[in-house]
């Protein structure tokens, strides 16, 4: 599916609401409508990125900020000294579901090793 179709290029063009956590002008983070953890936020660039496999050299400036941002969001959401996950499921056996490139930020309980 080309992420411009996904229901995220609706939450960047702000025709679908979202319960908002961070933004700057290179990616969005906010709430998951479906949490699997107490604190669950996803982190999305606001360019169209399908998933991690698409990534480019012409998108590191994005992907770099949206590391940097990443312990911002974790402060914001209160997770920060407890510790979380970041996790990038990609394709078919990632189990990906939306295909606008997001990281997943998780916490708020105990993660286990491995993941499922
Ligand atoms: P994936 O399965 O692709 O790694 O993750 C997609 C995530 O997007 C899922 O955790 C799902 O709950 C979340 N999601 C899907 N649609 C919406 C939506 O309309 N709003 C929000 N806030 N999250 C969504």
């Amino acid at each position: 599916m080309d992420p411009k179709d996904t229901i995220f290029a609706k939450i960047v063009a702000g025709t679908i609401p979202c319960k908002k956590v961070y933004e700057d002008e290179y990616c969005l983070a906010f709430h998951d409508i479906n949490p699997v953890a107490p604190v669950h936020v996803v982190l999305i660039p606001k360019t169209p990125i399908g998933g991690i496999d698409d990534a480019q050299e012409s998108h590191a400036e994005t992907l770099g900020k949206m590391m940097v941002n990443v312990p911002t969001i974790a402060k914001l959401v209160g997770i920060s000294e407890s510790g979380y996950r970041l996790v990038v499921n990609e394709g078919l056996n990632g189990q990906q579901s939306v295909r606008w490139l997001h990281i997943h930020v998780l916490g708020g309980r105990q993660m286990n090793w491995p993941p499922g």
